[in-house]
């Protein structure tokens, strides 16, 4: 008996996604936030979930965690939000829910890669539209492949992952106002960009926007939140497994949300690193920086595998986007411990 000869051809011509072996590496691959909780609070928070009865199956969507986001998120009146089990998994509800036979999920590329995998999972014609050649939104290019194509669903990463890049909010506009189908604004990096569609969400009724706690600081955790018209919501629960979000991971967002201010400091951390690492970067011989508004640079090298190997070689991970990505390598930003091995590391690596 083959898999091959029963399985979707679609799924067969994906890949399982990979996760390099991090253990005693300086981990600058996966845009995760580089500082613990302060010990004391990791004490209370341990003292928080051992009082979860695990013997229960947790409250199904989460009512207490989403009150707690849409007050310290400042979610606008009228709106709502739907959780999930990482920002990954809202991605998949909604293409699942809109994957109509024939539809198309558009998005600017390079982006995110899990929007082109669940096109393919749920059997939708993924249109990835090309950025210019800098890595900046073509609003025009993209407007134009929307009428010829008409998307039912569009991704757009603000910022963008891999590049970094904030897109200028009047493109997005223009974006959201031409489209026929539904807008997913995918703000992951939020806390690093000062920038946010979550207030508009009121006036345009085909606009959602994405977030999630990962790269703020909770990636162990997996939570992610849609925040949308009741409309919207109200469908998409619809595709949600029930009890998604575990009785942990609902009792430890209470907890640090509870306790914003903490992840938000971080956060500014991280942004003040991030201007000097950037700054280190560009004085790198044979090194292109893109801008970022996120917590990562991308940037580009002469010989992306000869410098990622020799980076690993010296105990420093980044991601190697070769050959999709031709010579560019992702740095998340760490402590200002981790950049400077990672500059030291660099300066050999090149
Ligand atoms: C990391 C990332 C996500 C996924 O986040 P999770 O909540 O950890 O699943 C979604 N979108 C973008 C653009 C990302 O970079």
């Amino acid at each position: 008996m083959s898999p091959e000869k029963l399985l979707r051809p679609e799924i067969l011509a994906l890949s399982a996604y990979r996760v390099p072996e991090a253990q005693g590496m300086v981990k600058l691959d996966a845009m995760e936030n580089p500082y613990a909780l302060p010990s004391a609070l990791r004490r209370e928070l341990a003292e928080a979930l051992s009082r979860v009865d695990l013997n229960r199956y947790p409250e199904p969507t989460g009512r207490r965690v989403r009150e707690l986001i849409a007050r310290r998120m400042n979610l606008p009146s009228g709106m709502e939000l739907l959780l999930g089990n990482g920002s990954d998994e809202l991605i998949h509800m909604i293409t699942l829910a809109l994957a109509r036979p024939g539809t198309t999920m558009m998005y600017p590329a390079p982006s995110f890669v899990m929007y082109g995998v669940n096109a393919a999972l749920c059997g939708m014609n993924a249109v990835a539209v090309p950025l210019r050649e800098d890595f900046s939104f073509d609003a025009e290019a993209f407007i134009a492949r929307m009428k010829s194509s008409p998307p039912g669903l569009v991704f757009i990463a603000y910022p963008n992952n891999p590049t970094g890049a904030l897109y200028a909010e009047e493109d997005v506009l223009r974006v959201i106002l031409a489209a026929k189908g539904l807008v997913v604004l995918d703000e992951a990096y939020h806390a690093f960009a000062g920038k946010s569609f979550m207030q508009r969400l009121p006036e345009h009724p085909n606009l959602v926007v994405l977030r999630t706690l990962s790269k703020l600081g909770l990636a162990g955790i997996r939570l992610g939140y849609l925040a949308g018209r009741p409309q919207w919501i109200e469908q998409f629960n619809k595709v949600r497994q029930a009890y998604n979000v575990n009785a942990l991971t609902q009792a430890a967002a209470l907890f640090v949300l509870e306790r914003l201010e903490v992840l938000e400091e971080q956060a500014a951390r991280i942004r003040a690193e991030r201007a000097a690492l950037g700054a280190a970067l560009e004085r790198l011989p044979g090194v292109t920086v893109f801008p970022s508004h996120a917590n990562f640079f991308l940037v580009r090298v002469r010989e992306a595998e000869r410098t990622d190997q020799a980076l690993r070689r010296q105990g420093v991970l980044v991601k190697n986007l070769h050959p999709g990505l031709r010579n560019c390598l992702r740095i998340t930003v760490g402590t200002p411990e981790e950049n400077r091995i990672l500059l030291t590391a660099l300066h050999e690596a090149l």
